[in-house]
């Protein structure tokens, strides 16, 4: 950033009274691995707890692997994948009006039982930046948009720290696009499901950075069940566009001293749009 901007991203901060927990002293360089070790958010992830197998289980997925190898089960989970591609395959070909739609009337998986109504996404849909979270809480379905309540407020803080705003030149969306009741963790299979909306909002938006924000929008868009402190620090890649992993603001919230690393990711995301990397 310019000695300019620099100065006016500083006095924002201080606005917002971010100041003393985003900017350090001894900031480490931004593209240097990190291997500092992350206790808070080295616990196993939710998706490696629901496929981590007490005794109980084990013996319980014995009897599932043997129920799954009959003949009848196998033409079930056929159907069902057959019927996933051909979602994907029809989602693939949507414009924006026939996408909103089809996610404001989705059926594809449980969670449309339980909803106030969809959460779809916000912002310019031609925007550079594109935001990804896991899933609507209690807020965002009440709210039809993805991102309000404090946690939304500290992610408007911290997009206008890179003069970014909701409305103007970022996109936001989540993987999910119903709430889990209770703000439980999300199911794969409700991932699956819901997915290629979301591959279908990047391919429309084009954006050319991709901020994804918490540990399950991590798994979700890299396939992988490794911890944010793992693959924080480094560019990674989602459908060829550039990706940085971060922490979620709602994390962030109750994990104060987290937002400097927080910054440095998103700086990272800044200096790789601004060196032309993307
Ligand atoms: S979470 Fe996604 S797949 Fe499930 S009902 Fe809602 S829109 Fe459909």
């Amino acid at each position: 950033m310019s000695t300019t901007s620099e100065l006016r991203r500083l006095a924002m901060l201080r606005e917002m009274g971010l100041t003393p927990v985003w900017v350090t002293r001894d900031t480490p360089p931004i593209e240097a691995p990190l291997s500092d070790a992350q206790p808070s958010d080295a616990q196993p992830s939710d998706a490696q707890t629901m496929l981590q197998r007490t005794p109980q289980s084990a013996s319980k997925t014995t009897s599932t692997q043997a129920a799954r190898s009959s003949p009848v089960v196998r033409s079930i989970d056929a159907a069902a994948d057959a019927e996933i591609d051909t979602r994907r395959a029809q989602i693939v070909q949507m414009d924006w009006p026939a996408l909103n739609a089809a996610v404001a009337a989705c059926t594809a998986c449980g969670l449309h039982a339980s909803r106030t109504q969809t959460v779809f996404g916000v912002g310019d849909v031609q925007a550079d930046w594109m935001i990804v979270g896991e899933a609507p809480g209690a807020d965002e379905d009440r709210a039809g948009e993805p991102f309000v309540g404090q946690a939304g407020k500290l992610l408007d803080a911290m997009l206008l720290a890179l003069g970014l705003h909701r409305q103007k030149n970022v996109y936001i969306a989540n993987v999910l696009k119903c709430r889990p009741p209770g703000n439980r963790n999300p199911e794969p299979a409700e991932v699956v499901r819901c997915a290629p909306y979301l591959s279908r909002q990047v391919a429309l938006v084009q954006p050319k950075m991709i901020l994804a924000m918490g540990r399950f929008a991590v798994q979700a868009l890299l396939g992988t069940e490794a911890s944010i402190a793992s693959l924080r620090g480094r560019l990674h890649s989602y459908e060829g566009v550039p990706l940085v992993v971060t922490y979620h603001p709602a994390y962030l919230l109750r994990n104060l001293p987290e937002k400097a690393k927080a910054w440095q990711d998103l700086r990272l995301a800044w200096r790789t749009l601004e060196n032309g990397a993307a």
